[in-house]
């Protein structure tokens, strides 16, 4: 039996049913979802789902383009159509389809909506359930893997957004310590009030840009001490200088942090010369 998708407003084959590449669920996680069961082609806590759909949907600012009853309709049609009598339905709603890029894309980019059915034999999850099934216990390390370079990017998306919303270019992120971790897509530096350049280890959980790494590199080269330590917050709106590196941005100064001065208020000479370090070893050396 053939199963179909919808896909932004069109019911497609399934095996051919498609979003964009530059869709936000796919780049950057930036979406929200909701299961049903179906029972006798019907979906059952119906009202519980919707409303921790909007819930979800309300968290992340996103604009669903249509109604509960529009939705509704589409569910039901999708279960319909795919001849669902017992199973699941599927619904994601992301934050759409723009140019990658972490801050919420342009109002009115219509978020996407997808929804998928299947069938779930009846007689087999009795027959499971007659047995009892195996649980083993593992850490829970939700999200504690920022050293992975993953597609989660939602609370990254989430910090820049605000950056964008509070004038600046890119946020640094706090740990309950008070300590920078890094930025949302970006490792964070200072030179602190003693003249000392710091950027944090990456025994925290933290991503190793490959930037930071070449950038250590230079600076051992040319002999300058670097401080591979944490820095809090207050050491960084008191620093002479501040900075933070990342494919892209290479070496970018920051001149304020938090509405605070950083220095004069002007890139500092440290950061100057680290990045033309940084851009002339990367042009010399590009393959
Ligand atoms: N931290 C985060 C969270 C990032 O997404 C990135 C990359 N964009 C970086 C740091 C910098 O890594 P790289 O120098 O490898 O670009």
């Amino acid at each position: 039996m053939s199963r179909v998708a919808y896909v932004n407003g069109q019911y497609q084959p399934h095996g051919q049913a498609v979003i964009h590449v530059e869709d936000r669920g796919f780049q950057f996680a930036d979406g929200v979802y909701e299961v049903w069961s179906v029972f006798d082609g019907r979906m059952a806590d119906f009202d519980g789902h919707m409303t921790r759909l909007h819930r979800s949907l309300n968290e992340l600012r996103i604009d669903i383009p249509m109604t509960r009853e529009s939705l509704t309709q589409v569910l039901k049609e999708t279960i319909r159509r795919n001849r669902v009598r017992n199973g699941i339905v599927y619904l994601q709603v992301t934050r759409g389809t723009a140019r990658r890029d972490h801050p919420f894309p342009a109002e009115g980019t219509p978020p996407s909506v997808i929804v998928t059915a299947r069938s779930i034999s009846a007689d087999r999850s009795e027959a499971t359930a007659k047995k009892g099934v195996a649980v083993v216990t593992v850490p829970d390390i939700r999200w504690g893997r920022c050293d992975i370079k993953t597609v989660g990017l939602l609370a990254n998306v989430l910090a820049k957004q605000q950056a964008r919303e509070r004038g600046a270019y890119e946020a640094w992120m706090v740990d309950e310590m008070g300590l920078v971790t890094e930025g949302s897509s970006t490792n964070a530096w200072i030179v602190d009030e003693n003249g000392k350049l710091r950027t944090r280890d990456t025994q925290a959980n933290i991503l190793k840009g490959i930037t930071r790494t070449a950038l250590m590199d230079l600076i051992a080269e040319e002999g300058v001490e670097l401080d591979e330590r944490p820095f809090s917050v207050d050491e960084a709106k008191r620093a002479k200088e501040a900075f933070f590196t990342a494919a892209g941005a290479f070496v970018m100064p920051a001149v304020s942090i938090d509405g605070v001065k950083i220095g004069d208020g002007k890139p500092g000479p440290i950061t100057t010369r680290l990045r033309t370090l940084y851009l002339d070893q990367a042009r010399r050396d590009a393959i």
